[in-house]
């Protein structure tokens, strides 16, 4: 008998964690951490429902941290079977983890000195040891190649667009004399996006367990060039620098990317970009490291990547950072994080957020209490760093950039699928989940489900 555990990103969007068992067999589907509500981020301490030591390999579809996130904390527990991802996930992975790591340390280190923990000592989730301990059990498997997970279970990965590096995991389990086809999406990219490709569709299975965030809406078809343009215009006229705080990995090489289409195509002249983060650095050249998992070709004349252009500067030292205060218009500073929640991009936004020439762009979802959100709904005093900050620059808000399927796209990436005896809904808030379900159901005739947190189902 063969069973799926939803052990994660059940009825939300966090978390993503699916256990498959058949025999003496155990493997796991991504390992994310849970974010946001304060009740969703306890669950990342809670002891598994499965023994760590026992599960034979954990399968990530891309490396955001709601899906790789509690990958140290399995190893830290116990967990020493191989770690399955594409080769630009593994890459990836290592940066945004010891990244995390660190965030983990430097919080818990907080809590210590301010005595705030009910926990004495706080501790960190994991810490760069887990890290480094869990990436000696990477394992990198290219698009389309086929691996045995644990015995009886295997998968091969198909684009999903995304992210650099994302795929969707098709696996067969062998379950005595029944051959059982599972595809599990990870996130499912938007078509025609920046950068990324645009993802494979499900192919025939059994069962499908599919994302559902945008589960009941359409994106809006916006130009990103034609938004993008107008903004860089008002601003440099006005002799401005142009401000955006961008996730390190993704986010900012789109950006940048996006800033050299602009200037090829003759529509803004040239203007330098400076990219100020070590991770987005360290991100950037993996990107140009792997020129065939992008929908464009990002080697210009004389084969360097676009993304090391004339025009584009990398800072990693705090003293780069700080001499970008003196810089004038027209320029762009791309910085993290990007819901303005920390980073290097909070003094950049002291020092240029009280001058009415200089631009704010926000590029992505700001979730609610975060500065992004109240610069957004028009803030004109906000507070960084404990002191208040007049808000006197224009701040802009880029749309069209999200890297998740809608709700048309996700059924254009269902629309292979032909019989499968049940869909499962994830990876989305109720709303989402149930309004993609009944879609599903209403014009393919397919049984769906969105299943509960700990669920589990025989296949
Ligand atoms: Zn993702």
């Amino acid at each position: 008998m063969a069973t799926l555990g939803f052990l994660g990103a059940a009825r939300t969007v966090t978390g993503s964690q699916y256990l498959l068992e058949a025999g003496t067999s155990q493997v796991l589907v991504d390992s994310g951490m849970f974010q946001g509500e304060k009740e969703l981020r306890l669950r990342n301490w809670e002891p598994p429902r499965f023994q760590p030591s026992k599960v034979q390999a954990i399968v990530l579809t891309h490396t955001h941290l709601d899906h790789i996130g509690r990958v140290p904390r399995l190893v830290k527990l116990g967990f020493r079977g191989t770690i399955y991802c594409t080769p630009p996930t593994l890459e990836l992975a290592e940066i945004l983890l010891k990244d995390a790591a660190h965030l983990q340390e430097e919080d818990a280190e907080y809590l210590n000195r301010k005595g705030l923990s009910k926990h004495k000592p706080a501790l960190p989730l994991f810490d760069n040891a887990d890290v480094e301990a869990a990436m000696k059990l990477f394992e990198a498997v290219p698009l389309g190649e086929e691996r045995e997970a644990a015995p009886g279970i295997r998968f091969r990965y198909r684009e999903a667009g995304h992210l650099l590096g994302a795929a969707s995991a098709d696996v067969t389990v062998q379950d005595g004399a029944r051959t059982l086809r599972i595809v599990f999406s990870g996130d499912v990219g938007r078509y025609d996006a920046v950068l990324a490709k645009d993802p494979a569709p499900a192919p025939e299975a059994d069962y499908v367990v599919v994302e559902s965030t945008y589960g009941n809406r359409a994106h809006a078809e916006v130009s990103v060039l034609d938004q993008l343009e107008g903004v860089l215009k008002r601003t440099f006229a006005r002799g401005g620098v142009l401000l955006v705080p961008a996730f390190a990995v993704g986010r900012a090489q789109q950006m940048i990317y996006l800033f050299d289409q602009l200037v090829t195509e003759g529509r803004v002249r040239p203007f330098p970009v400076h990219l100020d983060s070590p991770m987005a650095v360290d991100a950037t050249r993996i990107y140009a490291r792997h020129p065939e998992a992008h929908n464009v070709n990002l080697n210009g004349i004389g084969g360097r990547s676009l993304l090391y252009g004339k025009w584009v500067f990398h800072h990693r030292t705090k003293d780069e950072s700080m001499k970008l205060n003196e810089l004038k218009g027209p320029a762009v500073i791309l910085s993290s994080s990007g819901m303005l929640a920390g980073g290097r991009i909070l003094h950049h936004c002291r020092v240029r957020l009280p001058q009415p020439e200089n631009t704010l762009l926000i590029t992505g979802y700001q979730a609610a209490t975060t500065l992004g959100r109240a610069l957004l709904d028009g803030r004109r005093v906000v507070r960084i760093h404990k002191g208040d900050v007049p808000v006197l620059a224009e701040i802009a808000n880029l749309k069209g950039l999200s890297g998740h399927a809608d709700a048309g796209e996700l059924m254009r990436w269902l629309s292979e699928l032909k019989s499968p005896k049940a869909v499962f809904l994830t990876h989305g808030e109720e709303d989402a989940a149930f309004a993609l379900a009944s879609r599903i159901s209403g014009q393919r005739g397919f049984p769906t489900r969105v299943p509960k947190m700990d669920e589990r189902v025989e296949l």
